[in-house]
Formats: C-alpha cells, sequence, structure tokens
C-alpha cells in the first residue's frame, strides 16, 4: 500500500504548536517522556504475555536503546515492547483520547499567553509523546505488534506540520522505534555524556535496563591502551525500584525525581510517604501529595489512585481499590509480594490484602497530614486549599476516623483575619466558660457572611462563629454532630438557646403582635417568635435544627432538583426600634399587614433569598419614605 497522509485532529495540531513555539525552557524532558512510554509499552508485554504467550515470542530480554547519529543529526529510541498496530499508530498519535482535552488546550493556551510558561501543563494530559517536537523538526516511528508478522509493521512520519503519513513496514524486532531529527539548535544532544546526564538525572529508576552503545578502547594485557576500539552496551540507569529501597536509603531529591517522573508534574510533591509492611503480609508504597489539585478532581469519570505492581509487574495504572474517595489524590506506587499477578479487578474489590493495604495507607497519609499540620502549618494551609474540600469528604464516610478527619479541618472565623485559618480544637481552647456548642455558619464566601445580622448577638457576646463557605460544609459538620462532645450549630438554624430567659420574659409583651403577623402572613412562614439572636436588624428568617441548610437549598435548586422551599420560621427583634413601635401602635389592620409584609421580605433579602415582588417592595418602602 502506499502513503497515505492524514491530518492531525484538531486539538493536536493545537497542542503541536504551542508545544513548537512555547518558551518552555527544560526541552530535555523530551527523552524522559519517550522513554516512558518505552517503558510502559514493555510494562504491557510483560503483562499481557503472562495471559497471551504470542505476546513473549521474540523473547523478554526487555530492553530501551538510545543511539544517536551525529552525522545524520538524529537520536532513536527504541524499545522492544508492546508495539503498535497501524490503527493504533492512527489513533495514538493523531488524536488525544482524554476527555479534558478541550479544557486543558484552554489551560495550556492561557499560560502560554501570560508568560509562555506551560511546563507545569506538559505531560499532564499526555502530551508525552509530541514533546518530540520541541527538539526536532521531523520525526519517524516504526512500530510492530508483539504477536504479528514481521512485514505488518507500520511507520508513520510527520514534521508536525497539520499532517502526517502512515504506510506499511516491515520490522525484524516487535516492538517500537522512534526517530527524531534534531533542529540545528539542539544538536547538543547528539553528545553520549549528554544524553547520560539526561537519562539518569529523570529516568533512572525505569525498572528495565536503557542502554546505549559506547566505544571502549581495547586494552592490552598488559593494561595499556592498544589503540583499537570496540563497541559495548553500556547500561545508563540503576534500575533501582525506589518504592522498594527501605526510606532511610532514598534521598529526598531520589523521591522528588521520582514523583516527577511518574507525574510529569512540574513542582515537587507537597508531601512525600513512604513505608513498607513486612510480616504475615507484605507490601510497599512511595506515594505523594501533589502540590496542585489536578483539573479533574470532581470529574466523575475520571480515574484515580496509585499504580499497583505485583512482582516488579505494572498491573494498573490507577488502583482506586487502593485508597477511598477522600484520599484521591495520592499518586505513587503500591506495590504487593501477596497478590496474584493475573488479578482481576473483580477480585481486587473483595481482597483482604487489598483491605489491609488501604488502611495502613489511609493510617500513614491521615499521620504524615497531621504532621504537616502541627509542624508546616503554612504548607499545610495550602494543602487544604487545594485538597480539603476532597478531605472533607471522608468526614462523611468514614465513621471510623470521622474525627481524626475533623481536626485536620481548616476554616476561617469570626476569630481570624480574612485569608487565616483556624481549627476545631483552637475553636475549642478559644472557647467562652459558659459556651457549650460549636456555631457556624453557612454561605458562598467570608465577605457576605461578615455582616451577616445572624451574628449579631453572637458577636456581642464575643462568641466566635466559624465561616463554613463549602456547600458540603453544613451537610458534613451538621453530620458529624458532635466533635469533642461538643455539638455543631448552625446559626441559620433552630434555637440557639441565647438568653432564654430574657426572651421567655417578653413572650408576654408580643402575645398578640406574634398572633397577628402570623395571621397577615398566613402560610409564607411555618411560624413566628421573638429572637435573641439578633441586635440591630428588626427581623431573619431561619429553618428547624434538622432542616436543609437554606445555602444547600439554593445549590441544590440551581443544580435543577425539584424541591419545594423549605418553610422557615420569622423571628422577630423585641428590642428593635421597628418591632417595639408595631407592638405598641399598630391595631390597624392594612397598616400591620403591609409592615408584616416588608418585614418578611427584609429578612428573605438578609438570608440572600430572591424576594416575590421586588417592585411591590420598592413602591411601598418609598411610600413609607415619602411621609417624612
Ligand atoms: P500518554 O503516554 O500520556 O498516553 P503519549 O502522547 O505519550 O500519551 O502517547 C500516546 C499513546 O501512544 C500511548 O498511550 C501509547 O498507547 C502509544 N505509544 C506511545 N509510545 C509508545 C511506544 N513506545 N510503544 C507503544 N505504544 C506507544
Amino acid at each position: 500500500m502506499a502513503v497515505e497522509k492524514k491530518e492531525f485532529q484538531t486539538e493536536v495540531s493545537q497542542i503541536l504548536n504551542i508545544v513548537i513555539h512555547s518558551l518552555y525552557s527544560n526541552k530535555e524532558i523530551f527523552l524522559r517522556e519517550l522513554i516512558s512510554n518505552a517503558s510502559d509499552a514493555i510494562d504491557k508485554a510483560a503483562y499481557e504475555g503472562l495471559t497471551d504467550s504470542k505476546i513473549y515470542e521474540g523473547g523478554t530480554d526487555w530492553k530501551i536503546k538510545i543511539a544517536a547519529d551525529p552525522e545524520a543529526k538524529t537520536i532513536t529510541i527504541s524499545d522492544n515492547g508492546i508495539g503498535m498496530t497501524r490503527d493504533e499508530m492512527i489513533k495514538s498519535l493523531g488524536t488525544i483520547a482524554h476527555s479534558g482535552t478541550k479544557e486543558f488546550l484552554k489551560q495550556l493556551q492561557e499560560a502560554n499567553k501570560a508568560d509562555g510558561n506551560i511546563s507545569n501543563l506538559i505531560g499532564q494530559f499526555g502530551v508525552g509523546f509530541y514533546s518530540a517536537f520541541m527538539v526536532a523538526d521531523h520525526v519517524s516511528v516504526i512500530s510492530r505488534k508483539r504477536g504479528t508478522a514481521v512485514d505488518s509493521a507500520t511507520r508513520w512520519e510527520s514534521d508536525a506540520q497539520s499532517s502526517y503519513t502512515v504506510e506499511e513496514a516491515s520490522k525484524e524486532a516487535a516492538g517500537t522505534e522512534i526517530t527524531l531529527h534534531l533542529t540545528d539548535e539542539n544538536e547538543n544532544l547528539l553528545k553520549d555524556w549528554e544524553l547520560r546526564r539526561i537519562v539518569g538525572t529523570y529516568s533512572d529508576y525505569i525498572s528495565y535496563p536503557i542502554v546505549m552503545d559506547s566505544q571502549k578502547a581495547i586494552m592490552d594485557s598488559e593494561g595499556k591502551e592498544t589503540g583499537e576500539k570496540e563497541t559495548v552496551e553500556e547500561t545508563l540507569n540503576s534500575m533501582k525500584a525506589l518504592w522498594l529501597k527501605d526510606k532511610a536509603e532514598v534521598s529526598a531529591e531520589e523521591q522528588e525525581q521520582f514523583y516527577k517522573h511518574i507525574t510529569h508534574d512540574y513542582e515537587p510533591a507537597t508531601a512525600t510517604i513512604q513505608f513498607k509492611v513486612e510480616g504475615s503480609m507484605e507490601f510497599a508504597a512511595l506515594l505523594f501529595i501533589p502540590a496542585h489539585a489536578p483539573f479533574n478532581l470532581f470529574h466523575a469519570d475520571a480515574t484515580f489512585g496509585p499504580m499497583l505492581y505485583v512482582k516488579r509487574v505494572q498491573i494498573m495504572e490507577h488502583c482506586e481499590e487502593l485508597v477511598p474517595q477522600y484520599l484521591r489524590f495520592l499518586t505513587g506506587v503500591v506495590e504487593s509480594g501477596d497478590l496474584p499477578l493475573n488479578i482481576s479487578r473483580e477480585i481486587l474489590q473483595n481482597n483482604r490484602h487489598m483491605s489491609v493495604m488501604q488502611k495502613n495507607i489511609v493510617r500513614k497519609t491521615l499521620d504524615a497530614l497531621a504532621d504537616m499540620q502541627r509542624d508546616e502549618p503554612e504548607k499545610y494551609g495550602k494543602f487544604f486549599k487545594e485538597f480539603g474540600k476532597v478531605l472533607k469528604e471522608g468526614i462523611h464516610y468514614d465513621h471510623e476516623r470521622r474525627e481524626t478527619i475533623a481536626k485536620l479541618a481548616l476554616f476561617e472565623s469570626t476569630a481570624t483575619k480574612a485569608g487565616d485559618t483556624t481549627t476545631l480544637d483552637d475553636y475549642i481552647s478559644r472557647m467562652k466558660a459558659e459556651q457549650k456548642d460549636i456555631y457556624y455558619i453557612t454561605g458562598a464566601s467570608r465577605r457576605e457572611l461578615e455582616n451577616s445580622p445572624y451574628l449579631e448577638t453572637l458577636k456581642e457576646k464575643e462568641l466566635e462563629v466559624l465561616f463554613m463557605t463549602d456547600e458540603v460544609d453544613d451537610i458534613i459538620f451538621g453530620g458529624l454532630h458532635q466533635y469533642k462532645e461538643h455539638t455543631f450549630k448552625s446559626v441559620m438554624k433552630g434555637d440557639l438557646e441565647l438568653d432564654k430567659d430574657v426572651a421567655e420574659a417578653k413572650a408576654k409583651d408580643y402575645e398578640v403582635l406574634l398572633k397577628q403577623m402570623k395571621e397577615a402572613l398566613g402560610d409564607k412562614v411555618e411560624s413566628i417568635r421573638l429572637t435573641t439572636r439578633l441586635k440591630s436588624s428588626p427581623a431573619c428568617l431561619v429553618v428547624g435544627a434538622n432542616a436543609l441548610d437554606p445555602q444547600m437549598e439554593r445549590m441544590m435548586r440551581a443544580m435543577g432538583q425539584m424541591m419545594p422551599p423549605s418553610k422557615r420560621i420569622l423571628e422577630i427583634n423585641p428590642d428593635h426600634a421597628l418591632i417595639v413601635a408595631m407592638n405598641k401602635e399598630l391595631g390597624d389592620d392594612a397598616k400591620l399587614k403591609e409592615y408584616a409584609g416588608l418585614i418578611y421580605d427584609q429578612a428573605l433579602l438578609l438570608e440572600g433569598e430572591k424576594i416575590e415582588d421586588p417592585a411591590g417592595f420598592v413602591q411601598k418602602i418609598s411610600a413609607i419614605m415619602a411621609r417624612v
């Protein structure tokens, strides 16, 4: 068949365009990307061969080979991994399958426009192969899938201008060979020592040998150079599986390089957790918490979890069974000595080893977070900003550890400066002598909450209130109910039981007014009562102690959930001049009705709700103002 020309998918062209023209300075990572792909391809062959003997034909002497040709100005990277069929090549090297590609492109384009620094985005989405075009203006790939005939290979070529070609080819050894024709300014990469350095820096722990032919002087029997040279195959990487070593033997630098290698992250991880469990059950883990949340942290179809290795073979790229959902930001490697190599997902889900491993991982991770919170509060604050929302899910789902996780939560409060945070333990340490409950208020932002009328009395009494600004907070902390014997109390819900006796003493005086107002408002409110919550506002709306939080209700409605608004309790402030005056002077039905309606509307506005008839509201207020 002749050479066939094909267009790149638009997204690929766009990515290529940015990759080629950005100011990205760290171009040498192209080699890490290609070696990583080669290593993945060998992992796949090693794994598939376990159940399909055809795959192992042609040998299992797994190897990645690098060769530089200074005359042709090419670098060739070859592997004897799984290889690709023609269709796979078209799909893998001409399109981008990731569901988040569009989003990624947008971020990439923005970062590129801002300062040309796309480094921390590259790789996250698998631009891996395309990074070859950072150093080369022509790339050719020849690949043959293991288990297929010698003449069924495919050659793929492109100079990155919107198109590529594919044609039939023949290849003796199964696997993939990628040849880069370097651009002039990248000729330094042709030097052996440069390649050795790059491999040493980024790919040392690749578990297959990365080899390069080099010329060695031949010595005579007395150890003198003969002037002749021989070609020897030199292995460039140490192949140490970092995660299997003892923690004490691994340097922070090695951990960081390894992290960057597996995640393509440009920034170092926030925390590294390495441990081994030995005894009746054996496994090793090297885990990381990234500095930044991935773009798809809240995508329902995204897969998370560390890699799972069994006896040095990668069994799964993301093993979700290893970590609970609320720790899904963990990446890294876990290797088990006890699982069978051909384990299936179904077996994993009910495997005792898996649950023991998960338990250990959870414990070690929560310990590491607690240490960070204690010893490096600033760093911990950054972590919590990125992943706090995910971590808090654990308070809801992990009953056994709900208090341990709640301890890790950070909040702003009426006692912190904007941007600063506090913990539940610190809150408790500041509680007033007679205070029993932990007060909180929910809403979209600190700014919105700071001046809320619901805080008036609490502020006056110097009772601290936590600002809960995540939509899920009310469900999580309301659901947790108690922390160290202290009950969570939303200042927007139920009875706060502040100055109970004062309220009771006044109840009699206001009996008639309360009744009249309820009649005037009818079904709009569940009931009307006096409040001690307020100081300078006349009224507010609250929900029952067990009702859905108003903020949550608004969010659910915004998400399209059909739900009747929960009935509110109107609370009026018996010390407010308006209420006092109404109690004294309003006998007249029409006026009372009008005022009750206006007070209700005001309370709605204070709560952040819309009022039913804004035009009517404005007219009435204006008319009252005109009486002056
Ligand atoms: P990613 O590796 O993140 O998926 P890449 O652009 O680096 O993204 O590679 C795209 C796909 O091309 C890979 O997922 C793999 O299927 C295929 N591929 C790349 N290099 C090789 C190789 N050396 N051997 C076999 N398949 C490869």
